[in-house]
């Protein structure tokens, strides 16, 4: 063990020093991927240097999301604590459904939904528990959801008629799991948006009001918190208006920026958070523990329960259900997420992730007056929020940040709004600062310039 824990010493230290000195791998064509990396398993054992020299050059060719270049998803960079705290888990290896196998990791996973609770603006008696990422938490709410009020669904399975919304601009999660739950992607209403991404209230309670003279039985809305795309928070005191005077459960899916909740500043953007039914954030997201920990929160506990425990026998045979997670989650056996997020927390503490929070919303800015400054750009994003999207000097975005792909140069993705395809500069890692975001700006000029030149 001691030999490997070396080695992996050896190779961490390896990469930290390629990922100062060149930030991004100049991607392998996946068909000549072997030619590359020694991938290929054999009948023969590899040992020794092989080993180490096929992990080595696995290592090193692997994408770097850690670096400075790194901007084309909603997570990024590396925090050293969170990063101590999943080894940990790795080494620990429990399995977090019961607490005769997870002892006081139940507790450490109990502490982050009780203080997420608290933050959210939800009653003591509200509940919770850690998911496979944001898509799996919103299933988890959507399930919570259908079955509130219709538990009988549990026994005999889903009845015709249910539907469900959300809008335009939510993530494509939300009609995929509706797809699995049994309500189906066509009772799903994407409820038009305004110009800046948000939901329009209005539109929401015509399309609501509608089903309902046809006859349909609403069973859920999702607001979001930070829309994939444009980063836009959909408004929740408005919606919570409507979906308490129709008496529909209220999720809001804040995988990409719920972690506002975290910050004195920026909290107001999930205004009525506390009025919702459920509520999702992703910590892999704007807190930066790495993939996954997505906490998902219900008001109520009960509908944990409801939904999600069966009972086993062979599983729970000691202490309360209180303490055997394993009633309330989706999987059976399930990896500690909450440790790499717990020594995260307890390490910097609730302001220290404030400051992370709001570090990113300073660097946007950063970004978006840059961009607003240079004629050259066209800015399509507003202030609050951390997604930054633009287009330079007219070339399609997607051609652009494909070509900066292939040449090494910078990892960066493209989205699109109404129509309009842009470039999404997403400042998601808190260990950047305003010399990365200006530096980012400098290199795609300077890469644009050289293979774009001419029709610029
Ligand atoms: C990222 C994202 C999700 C999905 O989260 P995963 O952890 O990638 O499954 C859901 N909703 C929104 C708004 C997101 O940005």
């Amino acid at each position: 063990m001691i030999n490997d824990l070396n080695l992996f010493l050896r190779l961490s230290e390896e990469l930290i020093k390629a990922e100062n000195e060149e930030q991004v791998v100049t991607p392998i064509p996946p068909k000549e991927l072997l030619q590359y990396v020694d991938i290929a398993l054999t009948e023969e054992a590899s040992v020794d240097q092989d080993f180490e020299n096929a992990l080595r050059s696995l290592v090193l060719n692997t994408p770097r999301t850690a670096t400075h270049k790194f901007y084309n998803q909603l997570f990024g960079g590396r925090n050293a604590k969170a990063v101590l705290g999943d080894l940990l888990a790795v080494m620990l290896n429990n399995s977090m459904y019961t607490y005769k196998v997870a002892g006081p990791q139940v507790g450490v996973e109990k502490e982050i939904i009780h203080k997420s609770c608290a933050l959210a603006g939800y009653p003591t008696t509200a509940d919770g528990t850690i998911a496979p990422g944001g898509s799996m938490s919103n299933l988890m709410a959507m399930l919570m959801a259908r079955d509130y009020g219709r538990f009988h669904i549990t026994q005999t399975g889903v009845e015709s008629g249910l539907c469900m919304y959300t809008s335009a601009d939510s993530h494509y999660s939300i009609p995929k799991n509706a797809s699995f739950i049994g309500i189906g992607l066509k009772n799903v209403r994407k409820i038009e948006t305004n110009a800046k991404g948000e939901m329009i209230p209005e539109a929401l309670e015509e399309a609501i009001t509608q089903d309902l003279a046809e006859g349909l039985t609403p069973v859920m809305v999702n607001a979001t918190a930070g829309t994939t795309v444009l980063g836009a928070f959909d408004p929740i005191d408005r919606i919570a208006d409507i979906t308490e005077k129709f008496e529909i459960w209220l999720h809001v899916d804040g995988a990409y920026c719920g972690s506002v909740v975290f910050s004195d500043r920026y909290r107001h953007l999930v205004k009525g958070l506390g009025r919702s039914d459920s509520f999702s954030y992703n910590a892999h997201k704007m807190l930066g523990t790495p993939l996954t920990c997505s906490i998902i929160l219900t008001k109520h506990r009960k509908c944990l329960y409801d939904s999600f425990a069966i009972d086993a026998d062979y599983l729970y045979q000691t202490d309360q259900d209180d303490y055997n997670l394993g009633k309330t989650s989706l999987q059976c056996g399930r990896r500690n997420d909450a440790l790499k997020f717990w020594t995260l927390w307890k390490a910097v503490g609730r302001k220290g992730l404030e400051e992370a929070v709001n570090h990113q919303f300073y660097l946007a800015k950063i970004a978006r007056e840059y961009v607003d400054q240079h004629s050259d750009y066209q800015l399509y994003s507003y202030p609050d929020s951390v997604s930054v999207c633009f287009n330079y000097k007219g070339i399609e975005a997607n051609e652009l940040c494909t070509a900066m792909y292939e040449a090494g140069e910078l990892l960066v993705g493209y989205g699109e709004f109404k129509g309009q395809e842009f470039v999404r500069l997403v400042t998601i890692n808190a260990g950047n600062d305003k010399e990365d975001i200006l530096n980012f700006f400098k290199h795609l000029e300077a890469f644009a310039s050289a293979q774009f030149g001419s029709s610029s």
